[in-house]
Parts: structure tokens; sequence; C-alpha cells
């Protein structure tokens, strides 16, 4: 698991090899990927498919912390 931190105004876009779920800890942060830009909520796991890139953007006033978790066990991943 990634730990992220963003300073206000910041953004990182990043792409994993393998599947993972973003989830946003304290702050107020935008992610988008190939969809439409959506505001974060605290707790709320957004899944994002394998190689595709996303952006993570800091829009509060606070240093946001934001956790990247690799989903590494094929349980999810291979159930297509
Ligand atoms: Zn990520």
């Amino acid at each position: 698991m990634a730990s992220i931190l963003l300073e206000p105004g910041e953004s990182f876009e990043h792409v994993h090899g393998d599947v993972s779920y973003t989830t946003l800890i304290f702050g107020h942060v935008e992610f988008s990927d190939n969809q439409q830009p959506r505001i974060m909520a605290v707790g709320e796991p957004i899944f994002v498919g394998a190689g595709c890139s996303h952006t993570i953007r800091n829009v509060g006033d606070a240093t946001a912390t934001v956790f990247c978790a690799h989903q590494s066990s094929p349980a999810i991943a291979s159930s297509r």
C-alpha cells in the first residue's frame, strides 16, 4: 500500500501495473481517470483497473493523505 501526501493545489498522475483501490484518508481530493472527475469521500475506495492512469488532485486547503492499495490477490483481479 502506497501512501501519497498532496499539498494544496498539488496533483499526482500515475499508473499501476495491477488492479488497485484509491482511498482518501484525509483532506479534500478530486479523483479522475478516463471518467469525469469526482470528489472523493473519506474512506470510500475507488476501483482502478490495471494499467489505468489516474490523477488525484488536492482541492482543499490542507495537506491531503491518499492510499493506493494494490490488489495482488487473484480473488478479485481474475474474475473475468
Ligand atoms: Zn494509484
